[in-house]
């Protein structure tokens, strides 16, 4: 039984995508191996949002290549952001590269590397690699994808809803390498939901690069509500489901309709992940990012009018081409108002082929260093405090088993998506929701005891 080493880089999006590739090879037979050395492929699915990511997914393709010595027939594959975007000049860069599988070809990835397989063993070594890098046959890889959901029990599942992006922001490479934005159908996600939950899942992430946009180009409002909080009313229906979490939205089409939905869908959770990228309403217009600063902060001031335990996490990025100081404490100053309960910094870096990229005013790697530790250690007093507050609290937690670090304790997350690790039996616990009491802090992480009736 062949056995496949996947490696996954970059966002939930790609994690979601590996998951899939993973069913559809143990649907033919193939086993998912954890180490790289008793692998027969070798794949990694790969991120183009930092060229650090790139840098990663290439350093270690190349360092995997040792394991042909003992193994000449191994398989070896990018697929992903890279693969799409690169395509052919991965093919040239790395000598012992197989395949590379753009973005929309991951229902085809089995039969490729199975062919690859084939020819190998049978020696027909000529024009054996090839690219696949062009983004067409959308429909049938949609299809494909959404066919391939049954899955082993698990407690937290991603749903995608959505491919692609049209808001080309100007140092983001997804428009490039995922298309325009095509959304699925109401009952088709429906429908996965439904199967998902019968498998034993009780919380869903529904995922698409800008999700509350979701259907604006396929779906009409109905009664004044956009098909993403129609979508949001049709999965909360779903019966057994107990939590519904959504990423990432974008400022632009977060209308009253979507803050309105957490006033009466009680399974949406207290938190949203809602990226503002600057405070600066200069760097927001280079950024292609069309909304002002203090729209964000209102919206985040609404969430949390309608939901006050509500959690906000975000993404911001320090050092984009031009920003001033005045600039940079704009966004210091939007995250001491938001008071965000995570974020996740990133220090500009170039990205190929995206027009932030060209820009002349780019900034010394020093400068972008010291706003990103600047901040980080204001995010990092603020998750702080926030989570040292809840020390004496009673969280309701979704148990989703043996932690990931001890496997003597168990893990889950409260509605605001914060780590708790607690004792326990996890055959009884993992898929339950209940009460713990938090006792300890320790920066991100929570402890504590559940709170047990008989
Ligand atoms: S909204 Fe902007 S950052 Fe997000 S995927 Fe689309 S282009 Fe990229």
């Amino acid at each position: 039984m062949p056995r496949v080493y996947l490696r996954t880089y970059g966002c939930q999006m790609n994690e979601r995508d590996s998951e899939q590739v993973a069913q559809m090879f143990v649907e033919r037979g193939f086993t998912i191996t954890e180490e790289s050395e008793d692998a027969d492929v070798i794949l990694l699915n790969t991120c183009s949002v930092r060229d650090q990511a790139e840098q990663k997914a290439l350093g270690n393709m190349r360092h995997l290549g040792k394991h042909r010595r003992h193994r000449p027939n191994l398989v070896y594959g990018f697929m992903g952001c890279m693969a799409q975007s690169r395509g052919q000049d991965l093919i040239k860069d790395v000598p012992h590269l197989d395949l590379v599988a753009g973005t929309q070809k991951y229902h085809r990835v089995v039969d490729h590397v199975e062919e690859i397989i084939r020819k190998k063993e049978a020696a027909q070594m000529d024009d054996l690699r090839f690219p696949i890098v062009d983004i067409d046959e959308e429909e049938e890889s949609q299809n494909t994808i959404s066919s391939h959901v049954d899955k082993n029990f698990q407690i937290s599942e991603f749903v995608s809803i959505m491919q692609g992006c049209n808001m080309k922001c100007s140092f983001c490479i997804v428009p490039y390498t995922r298309g325009g934005e095509r959304a699925r159908p109401i009952q088709d996600i429906v429908d996965e939901c439904q199967r998902l939950v019968d498998s034993g899942v009780r919380e869903v992430t529904l995922l698409g690069q800008i999700v509350n946009l979701y259907g604006r180009h396929e779906f009409p409002k109905v009664d004044g509500k956009s098909p993403f909080v129609q979508l949001l009313e049709a999965v909360h229906e779903v019966d057994g489901l107990e939590r519904i979490r959504f990423t990432s939205p974008h400022p632009i089409g977060y209308k009253e309709d979507v803050i309105h939905a957490f006033s009466y869908l009680p399974k949406l959770v207290d938190h949203v992940h809602f990226p503002m990228q600057s405070g600066s309403d200069r760097i927001l217009k280079k950024m292609r990012r069309p909304y002002k600063a203090q729209r964000f902060i209102d919206i985040c001031d609404q969430m949390k009018a309608v939901r006050p335990n509500i959690a906000i996490s975000t993404d911001i990025i320090v050092g984009f081409p031009g920003e001033t100081e005045e600039d940079y404490l704009m966004t210091k100053a939007a995250v001491e108002h938001v008071q965000f309960d995570q974020a996740f910094i990133f220090r500009y870096s170039p990205r190929k082929d995206t027009p932030a990229a060209e820009m002349e005013d780019q900034l010394p790697e020093r400068v972008k260093e010291e706003r990103n530790q600047d901040l980080l250690k204001l995010v990092n007093e603020i998750v702080g405090r926030k989570n040292e507050e809840h020390v004496g609290t009673i969280q309701q937690v979704l148990c989703e088993g043996p932690s990931r670090y001890n496997k003597e304790r168990l893990s889950g997350r409260t509605g605001t998506n914060r780590i708790v690790i607690f004792d326990g039996d996890a055959e009884r616990m993992a898929g339950k929701l209940f009460d713990v009491k938090i006792t300890e802090s320790t920066g991100y992480t929570l402890y504590g005891d559940p709170v047990l009736s008989d």
